[in-house]
């Protein structure tokens, strides 16, 4: 499959997510360069640099948790499954908001301490 294949005019491209299949299309808010599944948030490692496409690694990238930045602005860290990089993606606004509630939730589901404890951190603020 050639990487040309992908490439529209205006540079932004379609693809088909790797994890549930789902054909993605580039965002219609425009801006920015769509590079996850809205559904799942699983992205692709293509991009050496955001948006440039060269990777040569292919490997999924699992969305594995949210990063609010000092802005208030929510990214995705996505982790290849193939090479364990790391990257972090903006969010776009017809992403789940169910599965971006369940990243932001996931650390506080599987605590390494006790409910307990939490409780108590929770009321030291
Ligand atoms: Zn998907
Ligand atoms: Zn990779």
């Amino acid at each position: 499959m050639s990487r040309e294949r992908h490439i529209h005019q205006n540079n932004s491209f379609s693809f088909i997510c790797s994890n549930c299949g789902r054909t993605v299309v580039p965002s219609e808010s425009g801006g920015y360069q769509r590079n996850h599944c809205p559904d799942c948030l699983w992205s692709l490692h293509v991009d050496l640099r955001t948006g440039d496409r060269r990777c040569g690694c292919r490997g999924r990238m699992e969305p594995i948790t949210v990063w609010v930045k000092e802005s208030g602005e929510w990214a995705i860290v996505h982790r290849c499954i193939s090479c364990g990089f790391l990257r972090t993606n903006r969010i776009a606004a017809d992403d789940s908001e169910q599965i971006l509630y369940a990243l932001a939730a996931k650390p506080l589901k599987a605590l390494p301490f006790g409910a307990e404890k939490s409780m108590e951190i929770l009321n030291e603020f």
